[in-house]
């Protein structure tokens, strides 16, 4: 296996951290490693269940890694119980983790150390935009605004003005983002007009998502990212992260949402949703694996089987076409 990805990185960043990001771009040239990475916001639905399957099934028929990582940096949108739930319905499906569990929130520092050298290299600016004045310019039916970059080469500083302190805002330079991309669209977008300069640090001081992941997704020698297609565009400002610390991205595959009946998209909260609506229906781990794969086209309606078993039968081209193929 091989892919870009070792370039010269940032010289600002400290040699530990810089050879932490050696160490994993290296690891993910060995091993295929995979990794599911739920906010524990509330409780897993089917939809993220089956990616979950999916990106499990991807790393075991690759006699791969799969790492799980909570992305709980976000603290007021956690929910409580909501990590242990998460753990026992992936366990309860059979789909087993390697190593410990990773916290994002206790890897605070490492982003915090990586973002403190984006800023010593001068990529980073304070930006005092407020969210209503972004809403206001965002673009029409809900696609994510560009920024248009307001604040840039604005002189007004780090510090707190008006009670209030900066967002720290990542330049995103000209040219294309590129990424391998297994299921979705193409991963090529021109950088300052699809994705615009990124916010890694946001005024109330939490540590952005694409920060953590972009750090994570290096440091953790991830060589392959299986989610849902709702963060394909998510994609570009995180691989532009990673090019200003001077690595290339791992591959992506984004495979589609299961969607309602009605076509909408599942939301946390709807609890009947989620593994203990099945349970309480009486269904069993080996029905649920089966309605899942069978929706994804990889196995008959009506299948019942183990994760287990679903791994013994499929191989990773077979799963590769079938994936692709959308479902
Ligand atoms: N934690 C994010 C979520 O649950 C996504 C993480 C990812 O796969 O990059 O939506």
């Amino acid at each position: 296996m091989s892919f870009s990805g070792l370039s010269s990185l940032l010289p600002s960043l400290p040699i530990h951290v810089a050879d932490l990001i050696q160490a994993g771009l290296a690891q993910r040239e060995q091993t295929y490693r995979g990794r599911f990475a739920p906010s524990p916001t509330g409780v897993l639905h089917r939809g993220n269940l089956r990616t979950a399957l999916l990106s499990w099934l991807e790393a075991r028929l690759h006699g791969g890694e799969w790492l799980l990582r909570l992305d709980d940096l976000d603290t007021p949108r956690n929910r409580g119980g909501a990590a242990e739930a998460i753990q026992a319905d992936l366990q309860w499906l059979g789909l087993d983790w390697d190593g410990p569990v990773i916290w994002q929130s206790r890897r605070r520092g490492l982003y915090a150390t990586v973002l403190s050298a984006l800023r010593r290299a001068g990529l980073l600016y304070p930006c005092r935009c407020s969210r209503r004045l972004l809403a206001d310019i965002s673009a029409p039916h809900g696609s994510s605004p560009v920024y248009p970059g307001f604040c840039l080469g604005a002189s007004h500083g780090w510090g707190m003005v008006e009670q209030r302190l900066p967002s720290w805002r990542m330049r995103v330079p000209r040219g294309r983002l590129q990424w391998r991309e297994r299921y979705g669209r193409p991963g090529d977008v021109d950088g300052p007009e699809a994705v615009g300069d990124v916010v890694l640090r946001r005024a109330d001081g939490f540590l952005a998502y694409h920060l953590a992941t972009a750090v994570d997704e290096l440091t953790l020698g991830i060589s392959d990212v299986l989610r849902g297609d709702d963060l394909w565009s998510s994609t570009a400002a995180q691989v532009a992260v990673m090019a200003q610390l001077g690595a290339g991205p791992p591959r992506y595959g984004h495979v589609p949402l299961w969607r309602d009946a009605s076509g909408h998209r599942l939301c946390k909260r709807e609890g009947s949703d989620g593994l203990a609506g099945y349970r309480s229906r009486g269904l069993t781990a080996a029905a649920v694996i089966g309605a899942m794969a069978a929706s994804a086209g990889l196995v008959p309606q009506g299948s019942q089987l183990s994760a287990q078993d679903l791994l013994a039968e499929l191989n990773w081209r077979d799963f590769d076409c079938g994936i692709r193929a959308g479902f």
